[in-house]
């Protein structure tokens, strides 16, 4: 994603703390909750959500929600009980 556009606003909170945003282990994974206040404030919240629905990031919050393997998480708890806290 090309953000040069973004000039001197309001930056994305990822940028600055990528840590809450992907450096976790599975275990810790942002809750649905987490996932969406995470992102909450962002100016890019909608082009960015719907570039992760396009791109299925392998892991991490986009779009103020927490992908694996490209699905979203909450949507995969269902089937996998390793995630079923994090939904
Ligand atoms: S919506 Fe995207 S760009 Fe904005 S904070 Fe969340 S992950 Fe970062």
């Amino acid at each position: 994603m090309n953000l040069a556009h973004i000039g001197e606003g309001p930056q994305p909170d990822c940028w600055e703390h990528s840590d809450e945003f992907s450096d976790y282990e599975m275990a810790d994974m942002p809750d649905r909750e987490t996932a969406e206040l995470l992102c909450s404030r962002c100016p890019l919240l909608q082009v960015c959500a719907a570039n992760a629905r396009h791109r299925k990031p392998a892991w991490g919050v986009f779009g103020g929600v927490a992908y694996v393997n490209g699905r979203q998480a909450h949507l995969l708890a269902e089937d996998d009980p390793r995630l079923q806290e994090a939904a």
